[in-house]
């Protein structure tokens, strides 16, 4: 079975009565696994009530935000969100643990939030991410790194940024970069 890794940007409609949201409008998210892969379905709330009653679950409520126009950044390093989007579009089996890294990245600086984990027919476990600004849905497999395996990619993605990968174990903060580097540094195996 392929990876699916997916982005789902919001519907600017709804999927049912087909209203135009409007920016601010509130609305009820719906992803299904079909045959083509994930479809995400977005519904006002007058909408979601009635399918509600229906019985379908799985949905997380949002707010509709009008897209932004892409910022007109010159073509710098790149970043974390930048990375990844060019990651997913590769579709590359390769990238996967770089892809799920990225994402938690994306989560812990606030950019991405955790919607949903479905566990797929093979087992797989898929965890929804949701953009905070575009609302767009990410939808990536979980590698389940070991420990080991973690601090490897986890050094994979920090030079790929553009950085320097910790020495030590683990970076503590992100903005506490070279203060005391007056060649203290021997390891001295
Ligand atoms: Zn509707």
């Amino acid at each position: 079975m392929s990876i699916e890794w997916n982005i789902q940007a919001p519907a600017c409609t709804c999927t049912a009565c087909q209203k135009t949201f409007n920016d601010g409008d509130q609305l009820c998210s719906l992803l299904q696994f079909g045959a083509e892969g994930y479809a995400r379905h977005d519904y006002c709330t007058a909408c979601w009530a009635e399918k509600e009653r229906a019985g379908a679950t799985g949905v997380w409520q949002g707010v509709f935000r009008a897209p932004a126009p892409p910022p007109d950044e010159p073509l710098k390093k790149e970043t974390a969100e930048s990375l990844l989007r060019h990651m997913m579009e590769t579709e590359d089996e390769k990238h996967g643990n770089a892809i799920f890294i990225l994402a938690v990245m994306l989560e812990r600086r606030r950019i991405l939030v955790e919607r949903d984990v479905q566990t797929r027919e093979d087992g797989v476990k898929i965890r929804i991410y949701e953009h905070k600004k575009t609302n767009e849905t990410f939808i990536i497999p979980d590698p389940e790194l070991k420990l080991a395996e973690l601090t490897h990619v986890q050094e994979e993605v920090v030079l790929l940024l553009g950085g320097t990968p910790p020495k030590k174990a683990e970076a503590k903060t992100e903005e506490k970069t070279a203060t005391d580097e007056h060649g203290s540094n021997t390891d001295g195996a």
